[in-house]
């Protein structure tokens, strides 16, 4: 099986790249490096089976490939909200690049979709049929719509030419691979945790999520990949909840040290309460998470821990 990946040098695109190339896959990881990092596939490099290219999902691509996992975009708020309207260009013309790719090569294409195509969700835990409550004009919009044109134009591509199509949505998820000024809550106080900083909490701290280990994750990528009809979208996150008070004291429990809280203004949309429901992904996958957010942390810690004494 060849397989291209895209985003393939970010923190997910990277696990999942090692679970490919373990299974015997010929595996393509195309990244422009705006937050994946090289020395995430570094150990792969020299692997006959593993090509690393530079290049951006906005520009068009071809390789000859079996299938296609498309990752590419930043996912962290800092980073899409950088430059938001790159954010859009990549989720939407990232997506029509690997339709268009998969349509003419007769490609399966998987989309990484995400929990903010339901915005601050009305209802509690989010299930595939919910619609979502997304702000078109917010600071979260070039992200949130930009993957909800990427799902349109799945389901689109799949109803007029064919596609064969995988659509997970993906709730927050956390793991080694993180960059240490990700922006996103673990990483954060992971890093803070360990420097012996305060933490900081955004809002009074009672929003929720629910936190998925990257292994837990990528074995919902290859179940829904491999399925040989389910288009989605499916679910894919640890329906474990919790606020991020609760995430911040877990933290400060198992690091140790003197770090305090510190209160910070709540960024803009930022999602009172989520949590997925993943029934679909148990009955059709017959997939659910392994890892509780305790055992996860340990190992994100450790990484963590090394990297910040190298
Ligand atoms: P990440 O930022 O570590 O990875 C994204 C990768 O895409 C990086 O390697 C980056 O350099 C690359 N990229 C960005 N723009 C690109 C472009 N224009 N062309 C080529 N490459 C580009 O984030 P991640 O957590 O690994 O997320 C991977 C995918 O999963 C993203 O599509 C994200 O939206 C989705 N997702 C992740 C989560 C999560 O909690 N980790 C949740 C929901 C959805
Ligand atoms: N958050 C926080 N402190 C931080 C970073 C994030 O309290 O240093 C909060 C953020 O406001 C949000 C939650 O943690 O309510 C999750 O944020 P993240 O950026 O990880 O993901 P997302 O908001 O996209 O789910």
């Amino acid at each position: 099986m060849r397989t291209l990946v895209t985003g393939g040098a970010g923190f997910l695109g990277s696990h999942l790249c090692d679970r490919l190339i373990k299974d015997g896959h010929d595996v393509i990881c195309m990244d422009n490096y705006f937050t994946g990092r090289k020395r995430n596939v570094l150990h792969l490099i020299g692997n006959p089976n593993f090509e690393l290219v530079r290049h951006d999902v906005t520009e068009p691509f071809m390789f000859e490939v079996d299938q296609i996992f498309n990752l590419a975009c930043p996912a962290s708020p800092p980073h899409y909200q950088h430059n938001p309207i790159k954010t859009t260009k990549t989720s939407v013309l990232g997506a029509m690049h690997c339709l268009g790719l998969a349509k003419r090569i007769g490609a399966r294409v998987f989309q990484a979709s995400t929990s903010e195509v339901y915005g601050d969700p009305e209802i509690h835990p989010q299930t595939e049929s919910y619609k979502g409550s997304v702000n078109p004009i917010g600071i979260r919009a070039c992200y949130d719509e930009g993957k909800r044109v990427a799902e349109t134009l799945f389901f689109d591509y799949h109803r007029q030419h064919g596609v064969e199509i995988r659509v997970a949505r993906i709730f927050n998820t956390y793991g080694p691979r993180m960059l240490p000024d990700d922006g996103r809550v673990v990483s954060n106080f992971v890093v803070q945790a360990l420097r012996g900083e305060d933490l900081t909490i955004y809002g009074d701290g009672l929003q929720t999520r629910s936190f998925c280990y990257a292994d837990d994750l990528i074995e919902g990528f290859i179940r829904l990949m491999n399925h040989d009809q389910l288009t989605g979208p499916v679910n894919l996150g640890n329906p474990g909840e919790f606020t991020m008070l609760e995430l911040a004291e877990q933290i400060l429990k198992k690091v140790g040290g003197k770090s305090k809280l510190t209160f910070h203004p709540l960024p803009g949309d930022d999602p009172k309460q989520r949590c997925p429901d993943i029934t679909l992904a148990s009955e059709q996958l017959s997939w659910k998470p392994k890892l509780s957010l305790d055992e996860g942390l340990d190992p994100t810690i450790e990484y963590f821990r090394k990297l910040l004494s190298e």
